[in-house]
């Protein structure tokens, strides 16, 4: 299960732009990008125009970052939704979506989706009633997706889900605050992604 172990906060810098990778953090005043709103790096001060492939990149790369993913689990991601019919840009936000980190992520069980991974990776969750501890697990409609039984009780995720409380879950899912238990109603529409993220620049990028 390999992944990006540097600095969180360089990749922020480095997309100019907040990608919310440490939870309650991101919202303070010690949020890395804004005391340093400019790249990591000896150059990062300096001016730079980007090139056509440049801004193709950087949208790919930022994706990358929001949703966790190494590049070559991208590049599968992205043959994926290529392969299906519809809009490649949004099949490929669609599989993203539906990652279970981002998942427990957008259901409140996670503060940042670096720590729902951590709590997937940790054996917190179950899938239709099955215990599932890998990050890249891919959901569909009707999955359920519960916190385990024996989990509830934890500090840390009590922790998690006093933070997480007033989270808006998006409306593919749905959640019962009640029984920590979420059904998942269909994929993920565009409209529901509210990352600003240009995903025709990324199947620009591929079809190069
Ligand atoms: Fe990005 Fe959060 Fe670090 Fe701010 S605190 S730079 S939003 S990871």
């Amino acid at each position: 299960m390999a992944r990006y172990t540097g600095a969180v906060c360089r990749q922020c810098r480095r997309e100019g732009q907040k990608l919310f990778l440490k939870g309650e953090r991101c919202y303070t005043e010690k949020c890395g990008i804004s005391r340093r709103q400019y790249a990591p790096g000896q150059h990062g001060q300096g001016r730079k125009k980007l090139s056509e492939y440049g801004i193709q990149l950087r949208e790919k790369q930022k994706a990358r970052r929001y949703y966790g993913v190494l590049e070559s689990q991208f590049r599968k991601y992205f043959n994926m939704a290529n392969k299906k019919t519809g809009v490649t840009g949004e099949n490929l936000l669609a599989i993203l979506e539906s990652r279970l980190d981002n998942v427990a992520y957008r259901l409140g069980f996670g503060a940042s989706r670096p720590e729902a991974r951590q709590l997937v990776a940790h054996g917190h969750f179950t899938v239709n009633g099955r215990k599932v501890d890998i990050p890249s697990f891919l959901v569909k409609a009707n999955d359920v997706i519960s916190i385990k039984e024996k989990s509830r009780g934890s500090e840390k995720i009590k922790a998690v889900l006093e933070i997480t409380a007033s989270r808006t879950v998006p409306k593919w899912l749905d959640l019962d605050r009640n029984t920590l238990t979420a059904k998942v109603l269909a994929a993920a529409g565009r409209e529901d992604i509210d990352l600003p993220l240009e995903e025709h620049l990324i199947v620009e990028l591929y079809s190069r």
